[in-house]
């Protein structure tokens, strides 16, 4: 694969030429002038805009991620140009060999970046001559530093959003009253947003046409890039793009977020999500921002507070809480595979027409397609599963990793190791796992798809027609019944599962079993390198 088409490097320090002096590193998802480590103005200090050959070829991205990271990438030093900034944008091997090749040659008296949100990226630049600005709290791009979350995590022996969730809320004063109550008298409302959306009216995603660099980055995603369908291409790649959306979002689809949150429409995929953790995770957006035009659009328009309240735990609570958890179970959580699941990842999830489950197929494609799926689609289809077919964790992390517009390790790995695919306890109380009625309820009943154009049926649990998610399900409780029996959530389900007759769970067995022996792994022309960049 060949390297982006970007400027080479210039020699040196020319005489004549702005000299780089006061350096600021600029990582693909430092995308926000504001951050502490930039210059304020033209006379404070320099740009160096890093892209790097390692990190494209890392793993088998989705085209629309690397037009995306490419384009957000080059719009940002468009911009910062015509705002009279000196910026170099380098290709270098990976970023810390960009960093020292730059000090060696333009010799700056100053370099600094903001903390890098990679685990392996952030340790090589702890060794180099750079001072590292936190990427978090004032100046960050999170809203609370790394250390304030381990400091709150060590002294605790749950890890729980539920817990870190309230403390957001009264440190950073969102929905909350003088004396720190919460809004509407209780921190969430989780449990009102429930709801199918069947026959509900979706208002459609402004997409982006893309102008001239995004066409050229696009170019380039189909050269390099080795899965994923290219076009159409609408993300945000500049903060002007990203505003719009948030706007466009907070206008026309907040007030119903909540209720239809954990809503399945296939033929309505986005349905009432913001799509903005696209933009949001490169930085085009601020979690702040977000937060704050909600609240205001809360007063201002008196919009449902379950929905607000919703969104908001989402982006302060989940969101933060993530993050901290990558920084605090790293580097181990890569590795954490407590359920030791090992099967290979099976062909559909690069191919989606390879499964004839509905719901996956559904939910797959949409990822081949656009990069995205939201979050119960995410958690309760692909992930749900993967656990219950025993896939290998570190292989649905990498497939997550590669397959989402809006992946990165910090976000990704906790999500799909520890919340999806149970691989540690270390943050979640039990397997968010579900048989087809679940599927069936929140997809809007028996007449609605994907499960009414399934060629399984979902309430049957044996037999060569039956959803082979039923059989899987009671085969996990089955198969993992010790472990779960300790922890009382699970005790209704492991009540029902030892009323089942013996001759039934040997049926159930063996359905699973076969579905599971059923599945073939495409064994991909590519690996996967956690590290590089
Ligand atoms: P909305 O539903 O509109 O939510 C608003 C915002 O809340 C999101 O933009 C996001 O920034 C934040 N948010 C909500 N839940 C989470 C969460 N669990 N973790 C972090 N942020 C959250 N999110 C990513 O940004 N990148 C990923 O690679 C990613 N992988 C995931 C993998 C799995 C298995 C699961 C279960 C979740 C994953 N998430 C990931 C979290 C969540 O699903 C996405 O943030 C969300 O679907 C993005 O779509 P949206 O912007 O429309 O979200």
């Amino acid at each position: 694969m060949s390297a982006p088409e970007i400027p080479k490097p210039r020699p040196a320090n020319v005489p004549g030429r702005a000299r780089l002096e006061r350096v600021t590193v600029v990582l693909p998802w430092d995308l926000d002038p504001r951050l502490s480590a930039f210059p304020r103005t033209p006379r404070d200090g320099q740009l160096v805009v890093l892209e790097t050959r390692a990190k494209p070829l890392a793993l088998p991205f989705h085209r629309q991620k690397l037009a995306l990271v490419v384009s957000a990438l080059r719009h940002f030093v468009a911009e910062r140009r015509a705002a009279g900034f000196v910026v170099e944008h380098l290709v270098a091997d990976d970023y810390a060999t960009g960093v020292t090749e730059m000090i060696a040659w333009a010799k700056p008296r100053e370099v600094h970046a903001m903390e890098p949100r990679e685990w392996a990226i952030d340790r090589r630049f702890r060794t180099l001559p750079i001072t590292l600005h936190a990427d978090g709290g004032p100046g960050g791009h999170f809203l609370g530093s790394r250390e304030e979350f381990l400091a709150w995590a060590r002294g605790r022996k749950v890890l729980r959003m539920e817990h870190f969730y309230p403390r957001m809320r009264r440190a950073l004063g969102v929905l909350v009253d003088q004396q720190g109550r919460p809004t509407g008298g209780q921190w969430s409302f989780d449990t009102e947003n429930r709801k199918h959306a069947r026959g509900v009216e979706v208002p459609a995603i402004p997409w982006i046409a893309p102008d001239e660099i995004t066409r050229a980055a696009l170019r380039f995603a189909a050269r390099a890039g080795r899965w994923g369908t290219l076009e159409p291409f609408g993300w945000p790649v500049t903060r002007a793009d990203a505003l719009g959306w948030l706007d466009d979002f907070i206008r026309g689809r907040l007030e119903r977020f909540g209720p239809y949150e954990d809503a399945i429409r296939t033929d309505a995929r986005f349905l009432f999500h913001s799509l903005l953790s696209v933009p949001l995770n490169l930085g085009l957006l601020h979690p702040r921002e977000l937060v704050d035009h909600a609240v205001e659009a809360y007063r201002a328009r008196r919009l449902p507070l379950a929905s607000v309240e919703g969104f908001v735990r989402q982006v302060i609570g989940w969101r933060e809480f993530i993050r901290g958890i990558y920084w605090h179970l790293m580097p181990g959580l890569r590795e954490a595979n407590q359920l030791a699941a090992t099967r290979p990842l099976p062909a559909a999830f690069w191919e989606p027409e390879r499964t004839e489950l509905a719901c996956l197929r559904d939910a797959l494609a949409s990822v081949r397609d656009t990069g995205y799926t939201h979050h119960i689609q995410r958690l309760m289809v692909i992930c749900n599963y993967s656990v219950l077919a025993g896939l290998d964790p570190r292989a649905v992390s990498h497939w997550f990793w590669a397959a989402f517009v809006d992946a990165y390790e910090w976000v990704e790995l906790p999500n799909v190791v520890g919340m999806g695919m149970f691989g540690t306890d270390a943050f979640t109380t039990k397997p968010y796992v579900a048989s087809a009625a679940y599927i069936q309820r929140m997809a809007g009943g028996p007449k609605a798809a994907p499960c009414a154009s399934c060629k399984f049926d979902p309430s049957k649990r044996t037999g060569p027609d039956a959803c082979p998610l039923n059989a899987m399900y009671w085969d996990f409780l089955r198969q993992h019944r010790a472990e779960h029996a300790r922890n009382p959530r699970m005790r209704v389900l492991l009540q029902n599962l030892d009323r089942m007759k013996p001759a039934e769970l040997a049926q159930i067995r063996a359905s699973a079993e076969a579905h599971r022996a059923s599945l073939a792994p495409l064994d991909p022309p590519w690996s996967f390198e956690e590290d590089a960049g």
